[in-house]
């Protein structure tokens, strides 16, 4: 490993005291690695979550109930049940926030610094599709990987989008029930796994790190509604990006309160290290206020409006209605609205009672307004990937091509390679073990490829 900079020994030295040799020592061990199961896939009490645990030889995270560590030579990434996300690759110390956070069914949840999407697809989970999660992260080419993994992980109730926190909050006073900041950091935790982070290690960088984190949470806390919980966390040690920020944070917003907080240690824990805060706003929940019913105001809320797209849209679905009794006869769609993006269909999320909708998202830089359904063109309609991946593990049932997880054809699938199949015609869900990894098209003996070509192995 990179020798590590003396002014960060320093700094840990007078942070641990005592415990500080046992501390260093950790840098000679190696790193711990995880996965989270995908409980909108693997619900607990799925006996396929067995199958899964046994073929990575999983032990359980203890502060994380999908969470498991797994050895590093098992290489869980590269098998097809990655591809069909059953599972998310996640370092375990990571997985806690989310769960102080607590999302729950129905919830309106903002994950505002949200790529690569780990704490994101957490939060989905627990939401099991009823609410709403906006994931937000500001780096375009992270943005896109982000919604890559909230369309693999099956999410269909997530809207995500590529904006700074400041032009978010201005769409969204006081708008969510719960906010997750996994804020940049000068990544102290992440040493072992990331020599790059040494590298860039600096009291200077680290003091840049925490005005940035001091200005996100001024946005975020502008979006939390009135006694809402907001979780704060980096995967660094340092008091100046976590403690200090937070007091002045407090000190400036007298309406919030530091719940709780907890660090994960790599000496003392097995993780590389997490540092997570739970704010809560003392307002009464579920208040109104002026600044939302302003913020409805400016969205447009949801009432009748003229829509010189709505012949487009008609157009669209009737399209649709045919290709989703085809394709996805066993869909259920959340509470939402149909919308059309250009020539795609989707699926945007609505829970009941919410002032959410496509209103609120004009002007914002969308990647996925909710589940992509389908691409509508030229009088046809093809589904859309996200459609496979969203759809529940379906085996031997009408509209499934289902091969064995092991097998040379799941391999071949993912190539992009054709598959030969007597006996079926039309769109397919091509599946491992009933879990759906993307489309086919079935006629004359064979399986067309649609699995995307971004998505494909490299032989
Ligand atoms: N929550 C993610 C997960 O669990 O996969 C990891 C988030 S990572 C620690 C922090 C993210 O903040 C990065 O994706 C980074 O691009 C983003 N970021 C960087 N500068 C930012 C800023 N000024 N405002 C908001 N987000 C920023």
């Amino acid at each position: 490993m990179q020798q590590l900079p003396e002014a960060y020994r320093n700094q840990m030295k007078t942070m641990l005291g005592d415990e500080y040799p046992e501390f260093i020592e950790s840098y000679n061990a190696p790193r711990t690695q995880g996965l989270r199961l995908n409980p909108l896939k693997l619900p607990a009490g799925e006996p396929f979550a067995e199958t899964v645990k046994a073929q990575f030889r999983l032990e359980p995270v203890p502060w994380c109930d999908t969470g498991y560590y797994y050895e590093g030579d098992l290489r869980p990434g590269k098998h097809p049940f990655h591809a069909a996300g059953l599972y998310y690759i996640q370092e375990p110390s990571a997985m806690s926030s989310v769960e102080l956070l607590g999302p729950e069914p129905g919830d309106v949840v903002l994950d505002l610094a949200a790529a690569p999407g780990g704490k994101s697809t957490q939060i989905a989970g627990k939401l099991r599709g009823e609410g709403l999660l906006v994931a937000n992260e500001i780096h375009p080419a992270r943005a896109k990987i982000l919604s890559e993994n909230i369309e693999r992980m099956g999410v269909a109730n997530a809207v995500v989008t590529c904006e700074p926190p400041d032009r978010l909050a201005a769409k969204f006073p006081q708008f969510f029930d719960k906010i997750m900041l996994d804020a940049p950091c000068s990544g102290e935790g992440m040493f072992r796994k990331d020599p790059d982070a040494i590298a860039e290690w600096s009291p200077a960088h680290v003091a840049m790190c925490a005005s940035r984190q001091a200005d996100i949470l001024r946005e975020a806390a502008r979006m939390l509604k009135p006694g809402g919980t907001l979780a704060y966390s980096t995967c660094t040690f340092n008091r100046e990006e976590n403690e200090r920020v937070l007091d002045a944070f407090v000190s400036e917003h007298p309406m919030f309160e530091v719940a709780r907080t907890e660090r994960i240690w790599p000496h003392r824990d097995r993780g590389e290290g997490h540092f997570v805060a739970v704010l809560r706003h003392r307002g009464e929940a579920g208040g109104g206020s002026a600044a939302a019913a302003a913020g409805k105001a400016a969205a447009g809320g949801r009432g009748p409006r003229r829509d010189p797209a709505a012949g487009a849209l008609r157009d669209a679905l009737a399209l649709w209605e045919p290709l989703r009794r085809e394709a996805a006869p066993e869909l259920e769609l959340a509470a939402g609205e149909p919308l059309l993006f250009g020539d795609q269909l989707y699926w945007l999320p609505v829970p009941a009672g919410s002032a959410f909708g496509q209103a609120r998202l004009a002007g914002l830089k969308v990647l996925r307004p909710g589940l992509h359904l389908a691409g509508v063109k030229k009088g046809r309609a093809e589904p859309a990937h996200a459609l496979a991946l969203a759809l529940p593990r379906r085996e031997d049932s009408r509209g499934v091509w289902s091969v064995a997880a092991g097998s040379a054809e799941a391999a071949a699938y993912l190539r992009g390679e054709t598959l030969a199949a007597a006996d079926v015609h039309g769109w397919l869900a091509v599946a491992v073990d009933g879990f759906p990894l993307g489309w086919g098209k079935a006629s004359g003996g064979q399986i067309k490829n649609h699995y995307p070509k971004g998505l494909r192995w490299m032989t």
